[in-house]
């Protein structure tokens, strides 16, 4: 029925897990708009398969996948699942939309340690519920991928044996995670050499790879991995996930292309000038922005501070940059669109940045981007990839809405803001002093939507240059005791802090209670 993912040792299969142990970090869970952009911007990327989510943690989380499924045109679509029946048809059932593109993803544990305090299970009695498992599966979805969560530290001849068993039964793509970053690169690549030389049908399936960073090792123990052998790498944009986090895609995809000699003949879908776009999505979309000093797409990536440098890239930038910022889609500085600017226009830039806006959206998106082009004479990329986020993000239903803003602060008043809120036709006005404005809008928008809120954590950022640049709020919040991130946009800053404050109340009330599991292994 449909075409197996057949081994091209040429070619190294990118996993995205963004949607799934990404959204596992704490505060960054999306709503369905937010998911579906972000799968649509990954298929754009190139991604080969997309983890859209854990069906049988919520309804929500079902939603989603099967949503994803229905929108996807060309990825893999991959649910996860325990090695439980129920999980596995619920997740089957989600994928299926993506028709010969579904794949379901079955995870057990494997090490001692988990069989022991998890389990209460015996050698044998894992092995079996893996087996029956996957033939369970099978039997639902012709593209099943097997990981035995924490596989690094599981004994290998016992892994050989589980990973032998699960092919068998029908696995096409074996994962072998490093569910706790604890692996070490030599050390892995072996252990993919071990299982290459000690399971019988191994050389039929994919060998994948799933790491985690804790040791800042994610990245690192990937590239092994694919040098032993490897030809799927499970990572997420910006490297979010789990503690510290996934092997961070953009950079895993960057070191195989830029070190060739390392990785001859190996490629990857990865279209890379789409990288900074999808990048910059993510960051704000999940409320966890990125340290300047991020490889590949932080801030800081490509800025040469020294003047000894600077004179070498006048000179030739190949003195002192062995990736163009170009290469991975870093926005020019130079104008891209102005006020006279169209619709066609905003679009083809929208494509061309990687962010394929739908056409539903695009209408709004434009009289956004035209309302800040009268306020902002240039609008560069920075802005438009801002405004994309805005937009989706803005698309939730029955939120509470700003309409109006007040504030008054200055180093001798008390700071009071006046705001009204509207919601499904209801309208409330109220205000609120506090230790200045922001405070003050925080304490008004408590009032009128009748919770107990703080701000955790607050960042600005100046979108663009120069002094009317957008600015954009990206906050982490605690709403009634959920942990949640927000984010909001504007050429003022505190109207940006409203926003961003409201979109945290607004997310709170999505936030469904999800099935605690836990999932960071597979
Ligand atoms: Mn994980």
């Amino acid at each position: 029925m449909s075409p197996t993912p057949t081994v091209d040792p040429d070619r190294v299969i990118i996993f995205d897990t963004t949607l799934r142990d990404g959204e596992q970090s704490p505060g960054a869970s999306m709503n369905l708009a937010e998911k579906l952009e972000i799968a649509r911007t990954l298929e754009a990327l190139g991604v080969d398969v997309i983890e859209a989510g854990f069906p049988i943690a919520s309804p929500d989380d079902f939603a989603a996948v099967k949503a994803i499924a229905e929108q996807s045109t060309r990825a893999r679509v991959c649910g996860l699942a325990r090695s439980l029946t129920g999980d596995i048809t619920r997740a089957a059932e989600a994928v299926k939309p993506a028709g010969s593109r579904a794949r379901v993803h079955v995870f057990l544990a494997t090490s001692a340690i988990h069989r022991q305090f998890k389990f209460a299970k015996a050698k044998p009695e894992i092995l079996k519920q893996a087996r029956e498992a996957v033939a369970y599966a099978r039997g639902l979805c012709d593209d099943i991928e097997f990981s035995p969560e924490d596989a690094s530290r599981t004994e290998p001849d016992f892994l050989a044996e589980v990973v032998e068993a699960v092919i068998a039964a029908g696995a096409r793509t074996v994962n072998i995670p490093d569910t706790l970053g604890y692996a070490y690169p030599n050390d892995y690549a072996d252990l993919i050499t071990y299982l290459r030389k000690h399971v019988r049908g191994i050389d039929d399936v994919v060998i994948s790879v799933h790491c985690h960073n804790d040791l800042g090792l994610a990245v690192a123990n990937s590239l092994a991995a694919v040098r032993a052998g490897a030809r799927q790498v499970e990572c997420t944009i910006n490297g979010i996930g789990e503690r510290a986090g996934n092997c961070a895609l953009e950079e895993v995809v960057m070191a195989m292309r830029v070190r060739k000699d390392q990785f001859p003949g190996i490629t990857t879908g990865i279209i890379s000038e789409h990288l900074f776009g999808a990048s910059r999505l993510v960051q704000s979309t999940t409320g966890l922005p990125l340290q300047r000093n991020k490889a590949i797409v932080g801030d800081n990536a490509f800025a040469h501070e020294s003047g000894i440098h600077q004179d070498g890239m006048i000179k030739n930038p190949e003195n002192y940059e062995i990736i163009t910022p170009q290469t991975v889609g870093v926005p020019g500085t130079t104008l891209v669109l102005g006020k006279h600017s169209g619709r066609a226009a905003l679009s083809k830039r929208l494509t061309e940045l990687g962010l394929p806006v739908q056409e539903s959206d695009i209408g709004k998106l434009f009289d956004a981007f035209k309302a800040l082009a009268d306020r902002k004479k240039e609008v560069y990329d920075g802005d438009l990839i801002a405004l994309v986020e805005e937009v989706i993000r803005g698309t939730t239903v029955s939120a509470w809405k700003l309409d109006y803003l007040h504030t008054s602060a200055g180093t001798e008043a008390v700071a009071t803001a006046t705001v009204r809120l509207s919601r499904n036709g209801e309208v409330v006005t109220d205000a609120a002093t506090g230790d200045g404005p922001v405070d003050a809008v925080v304490c008004a928008l408590n009032r009128i939507c009748a919770v107990a809120g703080t701000v955790e954590d607050y960042r600005l950022r100046a979108v663009t240059k120069g002094g009317d640049a957008l600015g954009e709020v990206s906050m982490r919040a605690n709403v009634g005791g959920v942990i949640v991130g927000g984010k909001g946009l504007s050429t003022d800053i505190v109207h940006a802090s409203a926003l961003a404050y409201l979109d945290a109340i607004n997310r709170s009330a999505y936030q469904s209670k999800k099935l605690d599991y836990h999932a960071s292994g597979a």
